[in-house]
């Protein structure tokens, strides 16, 4: 498993570096990490000092030789190192990520998102300090989402602490297909610890309950990040007609029936297995006002449109439109189109809930995609509510990659 780097290794004269080997940062790329910033991209790195294998502790330096902070290599991945402390000393052991997990759950106690019915992300990659980790519970089962080889190759000691930290009936693990071949990293999904569970499992969320396929559902199963965001919007949807474009598991449609008292809902997913889930969901909880529909959801708005359609309420929550802020005017075009398709369904004074999940497309950018929305379709768009993922999903201020979802509340006059 273990490969040599191809950069090129220092034959200097002069002390042989003591302790781990040593990444050398080119000179003028060294301030991110100075800044905290947890992933060295290979393009920064100038040499390494001593033999690494991928997935071994690293101390990150400048060209000078300050010590910068201590890490984990991979030679696979375009992060060729992931920084974990900028403490002097502080080894990268079981100790170490004992401390880091009970950090990341601690917080979720204290947001009160520890009920054992309901469910939370306990970690969150590096706004926990723990890049390339994702976990998140539902009710008495842990799904672990590994997003760097550094982590998978960690796994038999990071399972059991949370076994002991979380004590959950099972802990799966699985990695996304995507991130998997970035990171050079060969995985085997399913049962790490504990039992499976025999089929969805249920959750409890804002009083709504839900019952999630952890194996097979999108993302870990279930958008968790959104949580505050429904009942945040729900409250603004009393007596409503309301659309729920993307609808997945009908969480948006579901808080706005129970929680806001909206008189019915209508939800539209691409894929069959979402709608079977909300339709599940919707029965659970004995929605009957709650309608959902597989459709394409542009034809959906156009054909909504066709009709005559007017609602009291859209709810637009896409799937990320781009990756990179190369792509970022495509994404803006995409976001202006499902907007301006929003709004013309919208009676006067009607709620738009318009979301966004490309990190790439900032809240600024966001703003102005809708001016120009407001702007063709010759409407007033105030934004009443700002929001972001909920606090189990914190915002690393030193890794803003961490922020990423937008949950703009508007009224549309
Ligand atoms: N609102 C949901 C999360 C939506 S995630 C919630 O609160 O849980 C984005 C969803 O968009 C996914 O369920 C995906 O299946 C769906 N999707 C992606 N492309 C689509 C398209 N062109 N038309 C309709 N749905 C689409």
């Amino acid at each position: 498993m273990s490969i040599q780097r191809e950069l090129p290794i220092s034959i200097q004269s002069g002390p042989e570096p003591v302790g781990v080997p040593r990444i050398v940062i080119k000179p003028g790329k060294v301030r991110p990490f100075f800044g905290r910033h947890p992933w060295v991209l290979d393009s920064a790195v100038a040499r390494i000092d001593g033999f690494v294998a991928d997935g071994a502790e690293v101390d990150v330096v400048s060209h000078k030789g300050s010590w910068i902070a201590r890490g984990l290599f991979n030679s696979r991945s375009r992060i060729c190192t992931r920084l974990y402390s900028w403490q002097p000393g502080e080894a990268l052991d079981t100790d170490f990520w004992h401390k880091r997990l009970t950090a990341a759950i601690e917080l979720r106690k204290q947001l009160g998102y520890d009920q054992s019915e309901g469910a939370a992300r306990l970690v969150y990659s590096e706004a926990d300090g723990l890049s390339g980790l994702v976990v998140d519970r539902y009710a008495d089962y842990l799904v672990v989402q590994v997003n760097a080889l550094v982590m998978a190759e960690r796994l038999d000691t990071i399972v059991p602490l949370l076994a002991e930290l979380a004590a959950p009936r099972g802990i799966l693990a699985r990695a996304e297909g995507g991130t998997a071949k970035l990171e050079g990293l060969e995985f085997e999904m399913g049962l790490r610890w504990g039992v499976a569970p025999d089929g969805p499992v249920f959750i409890t969320e804002n009083g709504v309950r839900y019952g999630v396929d952890l194996g097979e559902g999108q993302k870990t199963g279930y958008y968790l990040d959104q949580r505050e965001n429904r009942v945040a919007a729900a409250k603004y949807l009393h007596g409503c007609r309301v659309l729920d474009m993307f609808c997945y598991s009908g969480s948006f449609s579901l808080a706005a029936l129970l929680h806001g008292g909206a008189r019915e809902t209508l939800g539209f997913d691409g894929s069959e297995r979402a709608i079977a889930l909300a339709r599940a969901g919707a029965e659970l909880n004995h929605a009957h006002a709650a309608h959902f529909e597989v459709a394409d959801a542009f034809e959906a708005l156009d054909e909504l449109a066709a009709k005559g359609e007017k609602f009291g309420a859209v709810i637009l929550d896409p799937p990320k439109f781009t990756r990179s802020r190369k792509n970022l005017n495509a994404a803006l075009r995409a976001y202006h189109r499902i907007n301006r398709m929003a709004v013309a369904l919208l009676e006067p004074g009607g709620i738009l809930v318009t979301c966004s999940c490309s990190g790439a497309v900032t809240s600024e950018d966001f703003l102005l995609m809708l001016a120009g929305v407001a702007q063709q379709t010759r409407r007033d768009i105030q934004v009443l509510e700002q929001r972001g993922a909920s606090p189990d999903h914190p915002v690393s201020t030193t890794c803003l990659e961490t922020e990423y979802l937008k949950c703009f509340i508007c009224r549309v006059l």
